[in-house]
């Protein structure tokens, strides 16, 4: 898809605010229980997984911290191909248990670039939650050990995912299509 006037979309719900509730709490559960009561930092890629993080976050049953990390690739409905830092982290990931969470992986150039840079800074672990998986998109592989649902090749906005930075409000993710 290439460039899409925002103020001409068409939407279709294709996850609606309840589907995405009771897909969050089964997902703080599967990670609860692999944490086993450890604590766990949540690194929230900006913007788009601030309403997953907000959610999930209360849905972890082990005592968890927060930090956010801001990163950009996309313009429009394309990726640009390189992706930059725009805003680091402000604490220490050194030995600590770290789950990033992601809006959504789609070529996989976002995950693979984040996760190797906080590799280096040596947490006790990290893992990759992500809420949208695109799995036909990925051009670099990356390992999503936690994923909300797996979608088709498609540009989808809503629930903290944005097109040109509208539509984050939205409490559905939705399916764009050109009118
Ligand atoms: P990747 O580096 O995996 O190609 O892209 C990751 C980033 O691209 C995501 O964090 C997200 O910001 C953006 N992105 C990829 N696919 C979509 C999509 O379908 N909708 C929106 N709103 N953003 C997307």
């Amino acid at each position: 898809m290439s460039s899409i006037d925002p103020e001409k979309i068409k939407f279709k719900t294709l996850y609606s605010a309840e589907d995405i509730q009771k897909r969050i709490e089964t997902l703080g559960a599967e990670i609860s229980k692999d944490l086993q009561g450890e604590p766990v930092m949540f690194i929230s890629v900006l913007k788009g997984a601030i309403m997953f993080t907000a959610d999930l976050m209360r849905s972890i049953k082990a005592p968890v911290t927060l930090d956010f990390i801001g990163v950009a690739s996309y313009q429009g409905t394309t990726s640009t191909g390189t992706v930059r830092i725009t805003n680091d982290l402000s604490t220490d990931i050194r030995g600590k248990n770290v789950i990033v969470l992601e809006d959504i992986v789609d070529t996989g150039r976002t995950l693979d670039y984040l996760l190797r840079m906080l590799k280096q800074r040596n947490p006790k672990t990290l893992k990759l939650c992500a809420l949208l998986n695109k799995p036909a998109a990925r051009e670099i592989p990356v390992q999503v050990d936690y994923c909300g649902f797996e979608i088709s090749n498609q540009f989808v906005i809503g629930y903290g995912l944005d097109l040109d930075q509208r539509w984050r409000e939205l409490p559905f993710i939705a399916q764009v299509y050109e009118t």
